[in-house]
């Protein structure tokens, strides 16, 4: 009977995280999928409690609750003081969080099945510990990168032939364990111990524009190292999220991929960077030259268009200049200007940073187009006012084969009329490359931190007439 309870509590849990996942893939929807999916969460966990086993010591009970207190508070204080432009490093330690869970199960669990024989139950908890120590290690480096609290790429030498002989090895080592021809126990360490290793070592060389690539396929992993673990127990609830969490993990992977114009075996083998060029400082600046313009000259460009797309990146995210875009975007609405925002899938540090930053502005879901939607439209445009982006506008992405981010699909605006981009000095982006676009002689560039400067031209629009 209790069982049966248990299993509707699990169905319940499983039905919340499909509907939730569902919600997640609108901005309008997505704040309530996200409770509703925590809400099943929290059910599958409160109905275990009850429902799982009686007879188990109060100390252990103590043990789970305590654990669960200190574990939502954290969780609860960390997501409350998140600066939106810190949210890549917090996904990355949570995630790495539930590959502790998963490989710490593992190493729990692995007596058990010694004991018994049951080589299906061993394979399954392996996998689940050796995915869940990748993820686990991997994330952490991940969040260190992010965090600034360690260089961006570290490089050893031949570092994919290294990471491909790691990986063939804890596959081999797999193999013997499950059939008995070595110590098993001493084995597993070794195991446990190079797992964490190829996490290490998978995810230092990764710099530039390959980071939210990464993120995924960790994400993916955790995924997959809870199903192993919910496959173990039988427990269906926990088989379904991690299905969930691991089949979105990797199509975000494929897409990421994709956007990023990254293969798949690439990342997986480690291979990442492309073409061995270098991603750090400016390149060629040297007796290049860039038109600025002032304020005052923008608003008029921007009042006289018929036409104007905003592209936003990671600068507008900085400057927490998402209300004020807005507010532009409104006079120049009145005043009779088509006003657009170019969405590239990578602009900021995370997927969907962008949708996510101007959803809380309140700018309508139907202005944001995604980037193969919007690039037609370029050479139809007045102007384009690039705020704080800078590798999602870099044309060495289609034109230089020698640089790291070349093949990585770009918005168009070089097709516009006239290009204003607002930035505070020459920096390069993330990927630590020049770019070209602030050459071109239809680019005017714009000078200052783009709160202050968007609020300066909003109040020079109010004073035109
Ligand atoms: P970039 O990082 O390429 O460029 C941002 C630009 O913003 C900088 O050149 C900087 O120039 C400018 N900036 C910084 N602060 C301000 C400010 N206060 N006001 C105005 N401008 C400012 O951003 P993009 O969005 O173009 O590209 C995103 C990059 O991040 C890509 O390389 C992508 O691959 C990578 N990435 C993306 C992730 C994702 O999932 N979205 C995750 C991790 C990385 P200056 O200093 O001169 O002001």
């Amino acid at each position: 009977m209790e069982h049966s309870i248990l299993e509707l509590f699990y169905l319940a849990g499983s039905l919340t995280f499909i509907i939730g996942l569902k919600m997640l893939s609108h901005p309008e929807t997505a704040r309530r999928g996200n409770l509703l999916a925590a809400a099943g969460m929290g059910l599958a966990i409160m109905g275990t409690l009850i429902f799982y086993k009686s007879g188990v010591p109060m100390l252990i009970y103590a043990l789970i609750f305590g654990a669960m207190i200190i574990g939502t508070i954290s969780g609860w204080i960390a997501a409350k003081k998140v600066q939106m432009t810190a949210m890549p490093q917090m996904v990355s330690i949570f995630n790495g969080m539930g590959g502790a869970c998963a490989m710490l199960i593992g190493l729990i669990e692995f007596h058990h099945f010694l004991e018994s024989d049951d080589n299906l139950g061993l394979l399954t908890v392996l996998a689940s510990m050796v995915i869940g120590s990748v993820s686990f290690a991997g994330s952490v480096i991940a969040w260190a990168k992010l965090n600034g609290n360690m260089k961006r790429e570290i490089r050893l030498p031949k570092y994919n032939i290294l990471n491909t002989a790691i990986m063939i090895i804890i596959v081999l080592l797999t193999a013997v364990i499950i059939g008995g021809w070595v110590p098993e126990t001493p084995a597993i360490y070794v195991l446990f111990v190079l797992s964490l290793i190829y996490g290490i070592l998978l995810v230092i060389p990764i710099g530039g524009a390959d980071m939210p690539v990464v993120i995924s396929l960790l994400n993916s992993f955790t995924g997959m190292a809870a199903a192993f673990a919910g496959f173990l127990y039988n427990n269906h609830v926990m088989l379904t999220g991690g299905i969930l969490v691991g089949s979105a993990g990797t199509i975000l992977t494929v897409v990421m991929c994709k956007g990023m114009n990254r293969s798949l075996t690439n990342v997986i083998f480690g291979a990442f960077g492309g073409g061995g060029a270098t991603a750090s400082g400016i390149s060629g600046s040297g007796d290049k030259s860039v038109r600025d313009i002032n304020i005052s000259d923008t608003a008029v460009l921007l009042n006289y268009s018929k036409k104007v797309i905003i592209v936003p990146g990671y600068g507008l995210a900085v400057a927490q200049a998402q209300h004020v875009i807005h507010e532009l975007e409104t006079i120049l609405e009145e005043r009779g200007v088509e006003v657009k925002y170019a969405i590239h899938p990578v602009a900021g540090r995370m997927p969907g940073h962008m949708n996510v930053l101007l959803a809380e502005s309140n700018v309508d879901y139907e202005k944001l187009i995604e980037m193969d939607l919007i690039n037609p439209e370029f050479p139809t445009t007045d102007v384009v006012l690039v705020v704080g982006a800078n590798d999602v506008v870099n044309p060495a992405a289609k034109n230089d084969p020698g640089s790291p981010i070349y093949g990585m699909p770009i918005l168009d605006v070089e097709s516009a009329k006239n290009i204003i981009v607002n930035k505070r000095s020459m920096s390069a982006g993330y990927a630590g490359i020049d770019n070209e676009l602030f050459y071109n002689p239809k680019t005017s560039m714009l000078f200052g931190s783009a709160k202050q400067v968007l609020t300066e031209l909003v109040t020079e629009l109010k004073n035109m007439n």
